[in-house]
């Protein structure tokens, strides 16, 4: 059983199937490729990662098995494992990146050559991306009729963990090869059970629909990281909360909120050139000015957008962003400095716990206006507006950005609007305590949407050259 993104033994086809077999490998790889990539050298992750793979091991040896650790290209340690076993078949759980669909080939090619062969049972999702392939095969582009469609799929049964697990016992690397340290959040099926009880047992699924948007309260669920590395599966997370039919309201959006997972994986498995470009071909050319200066400011969390700053601190210090304001941040970055949005996605793997390509693709594209379900490009979020309604109070932005802790409730999504005597008084000086935006908002808007027209007219006028 070669363990990925399923750090768990609860409810996991795939160990169930290896299990059933009779003896068995657990291995998980350190994968040079994917640990060195931009995209991945995440310490806050890692880290959160160590803690899950640790406690794998101790779940595993619970039954009787201790996880191997090895560090190498997965084509051969993977072989090199199952000839060490004697093994004559390796499980995993699928996936859908473009990498671990590189990958997995290789590995199913080495290990043919070996007279080993390679099976997926299930994937991380709670419905697998081809099972909702719409009338004709074509998969969904647009979320509502995927989520139709999704919801149709009955939830699956839990699958007992294995009571017992034999296997031989072979030498494994340990897990220095990630960061030591504790994680943000405490990691593994445990603390993922404990979060997902308090969600529910403090009523905030019940909240959900109202709550999920105000940032200031801890509406939401924060089981995404647990999701990431699969140590708690979305079907526990479902039959937690009831499944849909007959749901409440807020547990009824909250079900829902969990397709988007999987529809951004059906999306990216069908799709997979979006981990690189915007899905619409006619965006894949728009004039960036990716000012350094301006990225910086926004890494860090200084463009004078209070919400925004707000957020990327709050991703800074924690690991994670409400879901508002990585809207907002995304938004910032892309209508208003006019960066890439490629370059936020990767800001947002290096610094996400919960960092997943599909669902950080899938946001950074629908905010952008490049991707499937997008926003239409020219809807652009304000970032005053978004705060004053999402963070009426104020008490999000004061919390992540404390220089603005004093400013008066009127002023604080707009602070640069003080006088001399507000900003002395509630100790903060603009331009000295606190940035002025920036950029001009309502200016950045209008020249971001001509840009994408820009790039709409000559896509055009090249496919009509072309036709
Ligand atoms: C620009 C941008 C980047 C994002 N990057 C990621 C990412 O790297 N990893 C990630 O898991 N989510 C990402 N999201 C989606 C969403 O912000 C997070 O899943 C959510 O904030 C996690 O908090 P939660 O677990 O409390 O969510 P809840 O609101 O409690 O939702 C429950 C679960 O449903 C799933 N979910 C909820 N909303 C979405 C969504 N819009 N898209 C996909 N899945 C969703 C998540 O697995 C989440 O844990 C991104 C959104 C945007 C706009």
């Amino acid at each position: 059983m070669w363990f990925r993104r399923d750090l768990r033994v609860d409810d996991h086809p795939a160990l169930a199937a290896a299990a059933s077999r009779g003896d068995a490998v657990a291995l998980w790889v350190a994968d040079p490729a994917l640990l060195g990539s931009p995209h991945h050298r995440a310490p806050m992750r890692l880290r959160f990662l160590r803690q899950c793979l640790e406690a794998l091991d101790g779940a595993l040896a619970e039954r009787g098995v201790r996880l191997v650790v090895r560090e190498g290209d997965p084509a051969r340690v993977v072989r090199e494992v199952a000839a060490e076993a004697g093994a004559d078949l390796v499980h995993v759980t699928d996936d859908v990146t473009p990498y671990s669909r590189r990958r997995d080939e290789q590995v199913a090619g080495a290990l043919a050559g070996a007279g080993v062969a390679m099976r997926a049972v299930g994937g991380p999702w709670r419905v697998e991306p081809d099972a909702v392939a719409g009338s004709k095969g074509e998969g969904y582009l647009v979320f509502t009729p995927f989520f139709r469609a999704w919801d149709q799929v009955p939830l699956a049964e839990r699958i007992p963990p294995p009571a017992s697990l034999s296997g031989p016992d072979l030498p494994s690397d340990g897990l220095d090869v990630l960061p030591h340290g504790d994680p943000p959040i405490p990691a593994g099926p445990d603390a993922a059970r404990a979060r997902l009880e308090e969600f529910i047992r403090s009523g905030a699924v019940d909240r959900y629909a109202e709550g999920r948007d105000l940032m200031a309260e801890d509406g939401t669920s924060h089981l995404s990281a647990d999701l990431r590395m699969g140590v708690l599966s979305p079907a526990q997370v479902g039959r937690a909360i009831g499944g849909s039919h007959g749901n409440a309201p807020s547990r009824a959006a909250f079900w829902r909120q969990l397709a988007w997972r999987d529809f951004y994986a059906h999306h990216m498995a069908r799709h997979p050139h979006v981990a690189a470009a915007a899905l619409k071909p006619s965006f894949r050319e728009i004039a960036w000015d990716d000012d350094p200066t301006l990225l910086a400011a926004w890494r860090e969390g200084r463009t004078g957008f209070p919400l925004c700053d707000a957020g990327m601190r709050q991703m800074r210090a924690t690991g994670w962003m409400h879901n508002r304001a990585r809207m907002v941040a995304a938004s910032v970055l892309v209508k208003d400095l006019l960066i890439d949005w490629r370059r936020g996605e990767s800001e947002f793997m290096r610094g996400l716990v919960d960092g997943d390509p599909a669902n950080n693709n899938g946001g950074w594209q629908w905010t952008a206006g490049t991707g499937t379900d997008a926003a239409p490009y020219f809807r652009v979020f304000n970032p005053i507006l978004q705060a004053k309604r999402f963070d009426p109070t104020g008490a999000y932005v004061r919390r992540w950005v404390p220089e603005l802790a004093q400013v008066p409730d009127r002023f604080i999504h707009e602070p640069w609007k003080m006088d001399d005597e507000t900003q002395r008084a509630a100790g903060c000086v603009i331009g000295r305590d606190y940035p002025a935006p920036v950029v001009e908002h309502a200016l950045r808007r209008n020249e971001a949407i001509a840009r994408y027209k820009d790039a709409d007219a000559r896509f055009a006028a090249r496919m009509e050259a072309a036709a």
